[in-house]
């Protein structure tokens, strides 16, 4: 069994013979080999001290996070919505575009919004 000789400054650990920074162990290694000299220093030396890089990785889901968010669902119509067949209480009209919104909160149902593809009479629906 390998004792802990290795220098620590901070969070981070430096070869006793050579000086070099030490890799962070890798998920299941018991030993950090030096990659100058080969020098094997136990991981458990990892255990007290605070391993700050931990943070690092996490800052990549937030930015996958904020670029989901600026995706925006958009529908493959145009801002008129999608056209349906819905008949116009105005004109009578066949056919009217339809666009369904989410008003408040999710449990709370949805309104769909029609507008007549003729007339441009504008009506909408609660869920
Ligand atoms: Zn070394
Ligand atoms: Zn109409």
């Amino acid at each position: 069994m390998a004792t802990s000789r290795a220098d620590k400054v901070g969070s981070l650990l430096f070869c006793p013979d050579c000086g070099t920074l030490l890799a962070l162990p890798k998920d299941g290694e018991t030993v950090v080999v030096c990659e100058q000299c080969a020098y094997e220093e136990p991981a458990t030396s990892y255990e007290n001290v605070s391993i700050t890089t931990r943070s690092a990785p996490e800052a990549f889901p937030s930015a996958l996070r904020q670029k989901r968010k600026t995706q925006t669902k958009h529908h493959e119509t145009g801002d008129q919505g999608t056209l349906v067949s819905e008949k116009c209480p105005a004109c009578g009209h066949l056919q009217a575009y339809s666009k369904e919104m989410q008003l408040r909160s999710a449990d709370e149902g949805s309104t769909v919004f029609y507008t007549c593809a003729s007339c441009k009479h504008g009506w909408r629906v609660n869920n």
